[in-house]
């Protein structure tokens, strides 16, 4: 294994010549981690430096490193059946379906594809195929939210809400509308979270009325923003969200990305809500992250609506050469029993409850604005003026995390928005973290604040 110093360089130089890296400006200052193993919450770099992954990878390594069951589901299908299209079946995907079933508490159907951006551009285009069918031959828009992110291609890059990640690839598709997100932390002087969150609301209802609701197809919207600043949402605005879908036949795709597969305290994060989606997208912690694999779920009744086939033309003319690969579905099964066996959804919830505690004692200082959490989810936002809101520079976000990384802690922070929101520090560690883990990432981030950052 590589892990000395001067095998690290030589790596680099290779990496520097060979490896172009996702959403990273090249920086010669700023190398990246070569990662070179992970057991737990803890990645060893090449170096052989330890450090704490306080985002699990991008949110999603749900139940940690260094899972010998997760290679071994993944191993044993390989040799048994490496692979089969999807146009056909095979007992991975059947078993998984079924077992995603049972998570969500109520009766979808399962569609595979391999990321979160595929399992959103198939909800778009059963959403599009599914109103025409009904009869609803216009409604091919779709409501989504600023700061709200859901994929890089270029429908589910449409259906985001951050400009700084879609200005230069423009034009991108047609029909996706925006709205603001409930972002309480910054409501108008005098207003209550709930009238707050009331109004933001009604934002979605009055688009899908200038727009004539008979030309909207979807709404679609993560339970909570998570990588777009931790924006969570009042009670009464996914009740009100719901109500308005339900009034105007609009359908409901909750993404579930990130907020899946217990990161959210529950095992979806809709089910906080008490929220009843027609479409759920995931993926993410479905499989931990071990594998790549996605979902689209939807309801039974508008799985119905596709198996009309008098014309030829009603059933779901989308394919996907590797959605659904039977060892990332036995993988994925696997990580949900783990999940189940070890109570991983009721951990995260635990951990989240201290984490969230912990970080909120910050809010005394100078540049903590908001501490705001959702299961094992939290975001720290960073100001420069208390009273004006104003966001704390950039050059200080990535000061702190690059100041937490030397001390070992990974910590992340919120997509890039033209508006300058840029400065929310996230938290979201595995689910599996020990409470020594937790009390690492407290102890680290508050010692970090509480020194040069203080004055
Ligand atoms: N939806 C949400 C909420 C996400 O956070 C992400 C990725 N971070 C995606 C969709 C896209 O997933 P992927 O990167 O797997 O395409």
């Amino acid at each position: 294994m590589l892990n000395t110093g001067i095998e690290g360089e030589l790596a680099l130089s290779k990496d520097r010549k060979y490896l172009w890296h996702h959403i990273s400006p090249y920086s010669e200052a700023n190398p990246p981690m070569i990662a070179a193993s992970a057991s737990g919450s803890w990645i060893t770099d090449i170096d052989g430096k330890k450090y704490l992954d306080g985002m699990s990878g991008l949110w999603c390594v749900n139940v940690g490193y260094g899972r010998k069951e997760l290679a071994e589901a993944a191993y044993n299908q390989l040799l048994s059946l490496p692979y089969f299209p999807l146009t056909q079946s095979h007992m991975p995907a059947i078993l998984l379906a079924e077992k995603l079933n049972e998570w969500l508490g109520d009766e979808y159907v399962i569609f595979f594809s391999n990321s979160g951006s595929e399992a959103n551009e198939t909800a778009f285009k059963m959403v599009r195929q599914y109103q025409q069918q009904i009869g609803q031959h216009y409604r091919h828009k779709f409501i989504a939210r600023y700061r709200g992110y859901h994929g890089n291609s270029f429908g589910a890059l449409s259906a985001t809400g951050q400009a700084q990640r879609k200005y230069k690839y423009e034009p991108l598709s047609g029909g996706f509308l925006h709205v603001a997100p409930p972002d309480s932390y910054r409501r108008p002087a005098g207003q209550s979270v709930e009238e707050f969150n009331l109004l933001m609301a009604q934002q979605i209802e009055d688009t899908i009325i200038w727009e004539g609701a008979e030309t909207v197809g979807a709404v679609i919207m993560e339970p909570v923003i998570t990588g777009g600043g931790v924006i969570v949402p009042h009670q009464v605005y996914m009740d009100r969200v719901q109500e308005i879908c339900k009034k105007h036949g609009v359908l409901l795709i909750i993404d579930e990305v990130i907020c899946g597969f217990g990161r959210s305290g529950r095992r979806f994060g809709h089910h906080n809500f008490g929220v009843k989606p027609d479409i759920v997208t995931m993926a993410k912690g479905l499989t931990s992250a071990y594998l790549p694999l996605s979902a689209t779920a939807v309801r039974k009744e508008i799985y119905e609506v596709f198996k009309d086939n008098s014309d030829d033309y009603g059933y779901f003319r989308h394919i996907n050469t590797f959605g659904g690969n039977p060892a990332a579905c036995a993988l994925g099964l696997r990580n949900l029993e783990i999940m189940e066996q070890e109570k991983l959804v009721e951990r995260g919830d635990l951990l989240g409850k201290r984490l969230s505690a912990g970080l909120s004692e910050l809010l005394g200082h100078k540049l903590v604005g908001d501490v705001r959490s959702f299961g094992l989810i939290t975001g720290v936002e960073l100001v420069a003026d208390k009273q004006t809101k104003e966001p704390a520079p950039l050059d200080t976000v990535k000061g702190i995390i690059a100041e937490c990384k030397a001390k070992g802690l990974i910590i992340g922070k919120n997509g890039d928005t033209v508006a300058g929101y840029n400065n929310v520090l996230t938290f979201a560690p595995p689910l599996a973290s020990t409470d020594e883990d937790i009390q690492f990432i407290l102890d680290t981030f508050t010692e970090v604040m509480n020194g040069s950052w203080a004055q």
